[in-house]
Order: C-alpha cells, then sequence, then structure tokens
C-alpha cells in the first residue's frame, strides 16, 4: 500500500506541479514520513484503540482511557495536561511552540449497556448491562495520537514551526464538556481544528453539519399532604411536570418544523396517596441554528412559569448541556479532501468484505459489504443530532475528517456498532485515518492561504450569527456524571482489560 500511496501523491503533485514542483516535492516528502511513522506504529495504534474498547469508560469517568493516553502521548514526548476546565478526565497534550496552533478535537467515551464481545455476530455482552463502545469512540484515541506523534516528528526532522494539539473532551455522549473548554478559552491561540470521528468511509465536509441543542432539567417543590384526607393543603409538584408537558404541546403547532423538542419525567411522584412535593422533567431543545432554539428554549422557560403559576408551586432551572450545530470549512475541506483522496480507502480482504457481509446479514442490514471508495467533496444534509464539539467550531476555524472503521449501515449506539471496533477492518481503517489526518495537518501548518480562507469564512458566518455560550456564569461541569454506573461495572470490566503499554516510537 505504501508504494500505492506514493503513485497517488506523486499523481496529485503532477497538476499542482506545473506552478511549484519543488515545494510540491517537499510537501510529499513530509507527507511520505508521517506515513512511515504511521505504518511503523500501526500495531501500537491499534494497541491504543483496542485498550480503550474495553476500559468502556462512561462521560466524565474515562479516567483509565485518560491515563493511558497521557503516558502514551508523554512517553512519545508531548507536553501534556489532565483535569483542565474543571474535569478530572479532561485531557489536553501538546508539541512544538508557537503559532501556528492546529488541534485535533475529539472525544473517547463509551455509552451505557453498550458492553459487548467483540467478533461476536450475536448479542453476547462481555459484563450483563455494563457500559461499552457501541459507537467506536474508542478507535478516536488511537488515530489521534499516532497523526499527532506522525506530525511531531515531521515538524521535527523538517523545522517546521507551530504547535500540534490534541484535545480529548470528556463526555461527548451527554454533550457535556466543549462549551465548558470553550469558556476556559483552550482555543484562544489556535489556528484551526479538526473533529476526528468514526464512520463507514474516509470523508470530510463544510457547512452547518447538524443540530444545536439546549438541555435543561426543571425541578418542581410543592408541598406533600394526604391523597384522601387533607389534599388541598397541598401543592402537587407532579401536577405542574404534567402541566409544563401539556403547555409545551401547545406550543409545538406553532413551531418552525426544524424545531425538535423532546422530554422525560425523571421524578414523577411517590405514591398516589401522597400528594407530591417534588417534581422533576428534563427537556431538549434542538433547531437548525441556535438562534432558533433559543427562542423556543425561552417559551420553554415561560411554560414552566406557568405551571409554576398555575399549581403554586415552585421551581428552579438546571442547565445539563447544550451544542452548537457543528460547522465546518469549505477551505479546511478542500485541503483534508486532497488527501483522502491521496491515501484512498484500505485495501480490504475478500474475507474482511464477505465478514462484513455475514454481519449486516445477521443484522439485518443491507448486504453490502465494505465502502471502497472515498466520498467525494460535498456539503452533507444538516443532521438533527448534535455533538458539543460544534461549539468549537464557532470560535475557531474547524473541519471534520471521518475514518472508515466501522460497517456500512450499522447505525452506532447500538449493540451491534460495539462487534467490530477492535476488528482487523477497524484496524486498517485507523491506518488510513491516522494517515489522511496526519497529512491534512501537515498541510494547515504549512498553508497560511488556507488558514487565511478559513478564517475569513468563519468570520463571514461570525456577522450573520454571532457565538454566544448557554452556559450560565455558575454553570460547573457535571464532573460526577456517570460515576455510580462505572462504579458498578469497573471491577467486572477490569478482568477483560488488555493491560498493553503502547509507546510511539
Ligand atoms: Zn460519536
Amino acid at each position: 500500500m505504501r508504494f500505492d500511496v506514493i503513485r497517488r501523491g506523486v499523481g496529485l503533485c503532477m497538476v499542482l506541479g506545473v506552478m511549484l514542483p519543488l515545494v510540491c516535492r517537499a510537501a510529499d516528502e513530509r507527507k511520505q514520513l508521517a506515513f512511515d511513522v504511521i505504518d511503523r506504529n500501526a500495531e501500537q495504534m491499534t494497541a491504543i484503540s483496542d485498550s480503550l474498547y474495553y476500559f468502556g469508560e462512561l462521560g466524565m469517568q474515562e479516567f483509565e482511557s485518560t491515563k493511558l493516553l497521557k503516558d502514551t502521548l508523554e512517553a512519545a514526548g508531548f507536553r501534556t495536561e489532565l483535569g483542565g476546565a474543571g474535569m478530572p478526565t479532561n485531557l489536553w497534550a501538546e508539541w512544538g511552540s508557537g503559532r501556528p496552533k492546529i488541534a485535533i478535537v475529539t472525544e473517547i467515551d463509551a455509552l451505557p449497556g453498550g458492553s459487548q464481545t467483540p467478533g461476536e455476530f450475536g448479542r453476547k455482552p462481555l459484563v450483563k448491562d455494563a457500559p461499552g463502545h457501541m459507537e467506536g469512540h474508542n478507535t478516536h484515541g488511537g488515530v489521534a495520537s499516532t497523526a499527532a506523534f506522525a506530525v511531531k516528528e515531521v515538524m521535527q526532522r523538517n523545522n517546521i514551526p507551530g504547535t500540534i494539539a490534541i484535545s480529548f473532551g470528556p463526555a461527548e455522549e451527554q454533550l457535556a464538556s466543549r462549551p465548558f473548554l470553550v469558556r476556559a478559552g483552550y482555543f484562544k491561540d489556535v489556528d484551526a481544528v479538526i473533529y476526528l470521528h468514526i464512520r463507514d468511509t474516509l470523508q470530510t465536509g463544510f457547512g452547518v453539519q447538524n443540530y444545536a441543542a439546549i438541555s435543561s432539567i426543571f425541578t418542581f417543590h410543592g408541598k406533600t399532604a394526604h391523597g384522601a384526607i387533607n389534599p388541598w393543603d397541598g401543592k402537587d409538584a407532579v401536577d405542574a411536570v404534567e402541566l409544563m408537558d401539556i403547555g409545551f404541546d401547545k406550543l409545538r403547532e406553532h413551531l418552525r418544523p426544524t424545531t425538535r423538542a423532546h422530554r422525560t419525567i425523571t421524578i414523577g411522584g411517590i405514591q398516589p396517596n401522597i400528594i407530591p412535593d417534588k417534581g422533576q422533567i428534563w427537556w431538549f431543545v434542538r433547531d437548525a441554528s441556535m438562534p432558533a432554539a433559543k427562542v423556543t428554549y425561552d417559551k420553554l422557560l415561560k411554560i414552566a412559569e406557568g405551571a409554576a403559576l398555575m399549581t403554586g408551586t415552585s421551581y428552579d432551572v438546571q442547565y445539563a448541556a447544550s451544542a452548537w450545530p457543528q460547522l465546518f470549512s469549505r477551505a479546511i475541506g478542500e485541503a483534508i479532501q486532497k488527501n483522502i483522496d491521496m491515501v484512498g480507502m484500505p485495501q480490504w480482504t475478500e474475507e474482511e468484505n464477505q465478514r462484513a457481509k455475514d454481519f449486516q446479514k445477521s443484522a439485518e442490514k443491507p448486504v453490502v459489504g465494505l465502502q471502497t471508495k472515498v466520498t467525494p467533496l460535498g456539503g452533507r444534509a444538516q443532521a438533527a443530532s448534535s455533538n458539543d464539539s460544534g461549539d468549537i467550531s464557532w470560535v475557531v476555524p474547524a473541519g471534520s475528517m471521518n475514518f472508515p472503521s466501522a460497517i456500512p449501515g450499522i447505525e452506532a449506539h447500538e449493540w451491534h456498532a460495539g462487534v467490530f471496533p477492535t476488528s482487523s477492518i477497524s484496524h486498517k481503517g485507523q491506518v488510513v485515518g491516522a494517515k489522511t489526518l496526519a497529512a491534512s495537518v501537515i498541510d494547515l501548518l504549512t498553508s497560511p492561504d488556507v488558514l487565511q480562507k478559513a478564517r475569513v469564512e468563519l468570520d463571514e458566518q461570525l456577522k450573520k450569527t454571532a457565538y454566544f455560550s448557554l452556559l450560565p456564569p455558575d454553570a460547573a461541569p457535571p464532573v460526577e456524571l456517570n460515576q455510580a454506573d462505572m462504579e458498578k461495572y469497573r471491577p467486572e470490566m477490569r478482568k477483560f482489560y488488555v493491560n498493553k503499554t503502547p509507546r510511539l516510537q
């Protein structure tokens, strides 16, 4: 595959070579060095990703995962900071100094109930009911670290000025950390970021990619009374919850078609003959833009006020999470696409393709096998889901990069997605992912024109929609999130740890 990449790389240069043959050759040599570093460290990279798979840690509890990444990156020469912005599992690593500064942004958290025996096509948890990686975030750790290490080697060899950084933000699955990272100023001196995520293909994109989300928990406080003897003395906090729900339903007819709102009642009373003094309802409001989501959210606040007024209760609102839609730069996307086209998809074996087909069949999905072609550059349809890395993309120009370590047709957040993250398919996808990522970071470090264009694009967007943080001034990160669950399952999960000490060299 190495020679294939050189051939494709030179092919790309012949197009550009008309103007800049020497620069182009130098760029190719740098990227080839990065590819050599990645090929040499392929087993170390997948040892990182596989270790994270078995840690299977939920958001804010990524203690084993961040410890392994911190140790690995420090041994590889990086400076690290663990625990910044008030979150014990927030890991930042960097190498180099000054500008330009390019950061890889990604996450490593697992999902509740996701424990699965890798390679098993039937439902077979490693540990019953335990968390596990059913979105493949474990692969992000290996790819980001190894790509950053390859970039460092290239920077050292070629005296390229600047800084390469990695931000492993906690609890992406609960949209819980990135607004805090932005508020803490992590991206103030960063020139561009590349947001990394597993997928079933090698791809980038540009434009607004997904939805804004605001999540808050409303707790109503009333007064208990006997349900039969003196209900008139009670103030029913669960009535307030119900009225809030009905109030929002009345609003639904008058909302934009782009709006999404969903809720769950988290405290619904004690027993029927006790008028409840506490009721709680947890809301998500989403829309295609944050200002639009905020308009609906402000109406939701008024509905809570009305529900309290009608029931004589009081209430408080606790901010739970928020996310701006991810906004990706076209200029950075174009730079990444060139590397996607150069690196190309992995060479799957017939066995791997057949195994993917067998799995698709057993999961009752279309039997299409593995992707063999990279995705051409294009704007993607805006998805209604959200990712808290969106906030970062409104304060620093951002690109996105997906790599092919997942099986086509298998949706994340479902146990089937936990079957392949440690397979040879995932491993090969990680290699092309790390190469594409390293080459793209090298391009950003050495292309002031691309950084400039991306900055102009973001400034144009910000003129139309100014960024504001949804964080209340006194909001603190929810560091207790998932703590009880991890404490419950970790002792059993520990038996499956792979106990490797990856070393990038
Ligand atoms: Zn994800």
